[in-house]
């Protein structure tokens, strides 16, 4: 599963799930580019990723916003190497807005960053991969993909895009030697979940309720991510592409109440 030596770019590298694949990544001997909005998080992820031997550069990046993300994989090249990897993690939530009362604005923020900044990002990437003779994108969308969840449209609509620009990506990608699949995370313990949390009612009892409702009796962490999406950038995913891989305990396999 080796990806040792390999230039690997993590979007929103500097929190959650970004900062666990970069971390993991990053272990077992990628060139990781943590590719993140917020300086001081992305600056401490790479500065973690060093002081334990590995090699990271922060790479300031709105995936939002088109000169941005050009920049910012010029100087992945320039500083690490031409990118083999890109994982579109950016991304934000939106919840408790019916569409009904949603302004234009709160649909377009999140789509932007969640939606377009993927496309932005795998745009700008795969020159890189195609010089190389291949590379490999992993999108991370979410079981929101597949259930609706009242007050998140945006963030479903997102979500399921993700999904849907994997498989074109990947069919037009394919000759070149660039796989392309998506990750569909389930209940993972990040600042982005507790940001939801903080806006429940009961907050200490769904955190427990959550864990009840996987088979596998516990919510998930940035490193069960990170290990399905270094499979899916490694040698081992040789011959999958188009694909989406739920990662989520189990969650939604079960008939809601039974
Ligand atoms: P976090 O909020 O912990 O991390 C997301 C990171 O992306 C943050 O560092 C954030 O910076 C950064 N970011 C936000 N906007 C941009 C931008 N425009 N350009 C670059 N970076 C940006 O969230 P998670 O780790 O929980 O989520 C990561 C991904 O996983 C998201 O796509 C999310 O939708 C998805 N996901 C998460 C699940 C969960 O339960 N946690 C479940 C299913 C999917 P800042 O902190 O400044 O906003």
């Amino acid at each position: 599963m080796s990806l040792t030596g390999k230039v690997v770019i993590v979007t929103g590298g500097g929190s959650g799930i970004g900062r666990g694949i970069a971390e993991l990544l990053a272990g077992g001997g990628a060139k990781v580019a943590v590719a993140e909005i917020r300086e001081e998080h992305g600056v401490k992820v790479a500065d973690g990723i060093r002081r334990n031997g590995g090699v990271a550069e922060f790479i300031q990046t709105d995936v939002a916003n088109e000169d941005s993300v050009k920049a910012a994989v010029a100087r992945v090249a320039k500083m690490l190497g031409p990118p083999f990897g890109l994982v579109n993690n950016a991304g934000i939530g939106g919840w408790e807005i019916p569409a009904a009362e949603m302004t234009a604005g709160e649909w377009d923020r999140v789509l932007s960053v969640n939606l377009r900044g993927a496309f932005l990002c795998a745009r700008a990437a795969i020159p890189h991969m195609r010089a190389q003779g291949g590379g490999a994108i992993v999108n991370i969308a979410s079981v929101h993909a597949n259930f609706g969840f009242a007050g998140a449209s945006h963030y479903d609509a997102s979500k399921g895009g993700m999904v849907a620009f994997t498989r074109t990506l990947a069919l037009e990608n394919g000759p070149d030697g660039i796989r392309v699949n998506a990750i569909c995370p389930g209940y993972i313990d990040t600042p982005l979940w507790e940001e939801w949390l903080a806006m429940q009612a009961n907050p200490e009892g769904i955190e427990r309720a959550t864990s009840g409702w996987h088979p596998l009796r516990r919510r998930g962490l940035p490193v069960d991510i990170a290990k399905a999406a270094r499979f899916l950038l490694s040698a081992d995913a040789e011959w999958i592409t188009g694909t989406t891989l739920v990662v989520d305990g189990g969650l939604s396999v079960r008939y809601f109440g039974l």
